[in-house]
Formats: C-alpha cells, structure tokens, sequence
C-alpha cells in the first residue's frame, strides 16, 4: 500500500465549490496509483456557520467561562459536519469514502482538554479500510483518552492529525491543501511581494511555526521530521507545485541551494508584554532563579531572557502578563511593563556562521527608525522585539533588506 495523507483545511471544505476541487485532488493521486487518507478541519473561517469560531461563540453565549471539556465537545462538532459532508461529496461521486472521528481513527490523547497530545496511534481501522480501497475521511483536530474521553489538540491541530496518521501508517507524502501557494517568505497578507518557497527544510519550517507563521503547526513538523516524511504544502485551488518540506539542507533541489540561502523567510508573533526588573547587582543570582521559579509554578512561559547584574528583562504572552506581574508583586519584585510588544523574526538555515547578518538585521530596523527593545538569536534565526505599531513596517524592511521580495 503506497499511501498519502491528505489534509485540508478550513477554507478548503468551506463550500459546494471548492468541495468538487477537494474531489479532485483524492482523484488525481488515486490515478497514480496511491491510497488516499483524507482529513478535515472544520468548515470555513469565523463568522461562518459551522466554523469553530462560531461554535466556540454559541457555547460562550451560554456560558462564558465555559468548561474545557464541554468546549471540546462543541468544538468537535465542527470537524464531524465537515468529514459527513466532504465523505458525503466524494460518494457522491463514486468513491467509497467513510468518515471517522479522531477516536475512531485510533487517536488517543492525553486527557489535556483543549490542548491535548497524541500518546499513540492504533491505526489498525484506517489500514482495513484502505486495504479494502475505501477511502478514510478522518475529523482532524480530534482525539479520545484511555478513558473514551473526547478531546482536541489546539488551534491548528488538524495538521497534526495528519503528520500522525502519515507517521503511523508510514505514508509516502503528507499534503496539506491551504488557501495559499506554499509556504512563503513572509505572511502574504502582511507583505504583497512575499514569494513561494520551492523547498524548506523541517528545521526553518518548525522554527517559522513557533515563532508566529500560521501556515503549518509545529508539532505536525516535528512528527513528520521524526519519521523522515515529506510534506508538502499546496493550494486547493491552484494546480502549483507548493513547497516541500524535508531534511535537505544542501545540494540542487528544484533549482534552489537551500544552503545558499542565507534568510528563508520572516514572520512575527503578537500580543507579547516585556517586563523588567530592576534588583541589587549581587542579589542578581537568586533573584533571578526566584523570577523564574515563580512564573514556572504559575504555568507561564518566558521567552526573550536577559539577565544582567542589577537586572532581569523577559517576555510573556499579553495574555497573562497581568497575572505575572501581579504575582511578581506578591512576592516582592516590582515588575515595569512595556505591552503591546511584537516579536519580528528573520529565520533561515543558511545564515549560522555568516558575518553581517545581525549588522543588516539592525540596519533594516534602524533606517526606518524603528526602536528595538530586546534582541535574541540563534544559529538559525535572529528576532527583536518591537512596539506593535512598527511590526508590519519591520516585517517588510527585514523581508525587503534580506533580498526574499519578488
Ligand atoms: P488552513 O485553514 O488551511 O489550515 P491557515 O489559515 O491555518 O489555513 O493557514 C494558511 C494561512 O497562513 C494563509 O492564508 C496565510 O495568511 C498564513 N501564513 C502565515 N505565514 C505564512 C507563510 N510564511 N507562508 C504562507 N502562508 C502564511
Ligand atoms: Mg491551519
């Protein structure tokens, strides 16, 4: 069995339309002889009738501090009316197509509701299925614990579903159909001359994710890179090549030397707060540790860490930064807030060991007099952090000085 797993999202599912060019990307990789493995996220955007968005405003109307676990039973609801309607389409058009929740499918999570992790795969009713030539349609985005539990993987997690399914049914491919071209050098809709990327290694696409690119989910990254799978990223609505994601990191690929390549791509997270505290230069030490400590006991994440002698500068989420000062106050740290920050990053295998790349990271930055207020680097990545008002213009100066615009 010569399987591909086959993934589309939201906008992809959303109407009759675009249902009949899903019908044809099953049918065209059939013709080549493969078994198909088809998974859905939840049909359309926010505002649309069975989006998730929508669903999770219909529970919150009834309860705003509604339970993670109800939510998650709404929030599946989502997924089961696309994989009926997109199994229904493909019957309907003479394939033998079954629809399977995440449970059915043999996804079994922890029991994290909302957020859960994939523990293992019993992919033994998917195999049967496929061996038989039917054609699974799988609910994305699902899982169920030990206990029969329903649970989901966070925002995104669709793509997830089917780095997992690949991984465990040893697929050839795994494609993610989008509403865009490929995986590109910045997001299209911040920066216009953005331009598809014919190829990416595991590593930049993963470091993208994390830091702020929506296109792709790094957990689904990093499952398909532990099995060595490749990914493609492609349109359902174009018949472009996409972008390949493996663990190429040099030699002639498609006409681009990946390690020539000093910058790849440039994203940004937003919503971040900066806070500093100012301590006795020799109380730095335990200071510092008794910072942390606090916000690990609190389940908050840091990002953006320096720690000087007389002071300790980090990032968290806008989301809980109150409640990170305030627990910092508790204990006696009088924390300044800096809100409404962004994290631009430039990202790119090629640029470990060159000189310069943080010279024309500044540059960029500074002829557009845009203030830094942290900086933090990598091998592969260098990022600051910027006033909210300067991140579509850093983004475009950083996209534009490290030659990624068409
Ligand atoms: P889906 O519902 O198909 O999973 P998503 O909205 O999750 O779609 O992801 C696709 C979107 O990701 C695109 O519409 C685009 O705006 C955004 N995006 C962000 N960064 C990038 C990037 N570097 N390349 C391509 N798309 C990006
Ligand atoms: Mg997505």
């Amino acid at each position: 069995m010569r399987i591909i797993v086959q993934k589309f999202g939201g906008t992809s599912v959303a109407n009759e339309e675009v249902r009949k060019l899903v019908v044809r990307k099953v049918e065209k990789v059939r013709e080549q002889g493969y078994s198909p493995v088809v998974v859905v996220s939840a049909m359309g955007r926010k505002g649309e009738n069975y989006a998730t968005d929508t669903l999770i405003g219909l529970a919150r109307s009834a309860n705003k501090n509604i339970a993670a676990r109800e939510l998650d039973h709404i929030m599946y609801c989502g997924e089961m009316i696309s994989a009926v309607i997109m199994a229904s389409t493909l019957q309907a058009s003479g394939m033998d197509a079954v629809m399977l929740t995440g449970g059915q499918a043999g996804i079994i999570t922890d029991d994290q509701f909302n957020r859960a992790r994939i523990l293992k795969i019993d992919p033994k009713r998917i195999s049967s299925l496929v061996k038989a030539g039917k054609i699974p349609v799988v609910c994305g985005f699902q899982g169920v614990t030990a206990d029969g539990e329903f649970t989901t993987l966070g925002r995104g997690g669709s793509d997830t579903t089917a780095a997992a399914l690949g991984a465990a049914l040893m697929a050839e491919m795994i494609e993610i159909y989008t509403d865009v071209d490929g995986i590109m050098t910045a997001d299209p809709r911040m920066v216009t001359n953005a331009q598809i990327l014919d190829c990416i290694s595991y590593g930049e696409v993963c470091q993208l994710a994390h830091q702020g690119a929506k296109v792709i989910h790094p957990r689904a990254v990093e499952i398909a890179m532990q099995k060595n799978i490749p990914l493609m990223v492609k349109s359902t609505f174009s018949d472009e090549p996409g972008t390949l994601i493996t663990n190429i990191s040099e030699g002639d690929h498609g006409g681009t030397i990946v390690t020539d390549r000093i910058a790849t791509g440039v994203t940004c997270l937003n919503n971040i707060a900066q806070l500093r505290i100012d301590v006795y230069p020799e109380e730095s030490c335990t200071a510092s540790f008794e910072v942390f400590k606090l916000m690990a006991d609190n389940h908050i994440s840091v990002d953006l860490i320096n720690v000087h002698p007389g002071q300790i500068m980090f990032t968290v989420s806008g989301e809980v930064v109150e409640r990170a000062a305030a627990e910092l106050q508790r204990h006696g740290y009088q924390a300044a807030v800096t809100y409404d920050c962004a994290k631009v990053s430039v990202v790119g295998g090629g640029m470990r060991e060159v000189p310069g790349v943080m010279a024309n990271f500044v540059e960029a930055l500074a002829v557009k007099h845009i203030p830094i207020l942290q900086t933090v680097d990598s091998h592969t990545s260098i990022s600051a952090l910027v006033k909210k008002e300067d991140v579509q213009a850093a983004v475009t100066a950083l996209h534009e000085k490290f030659g990624l615009a068409g």
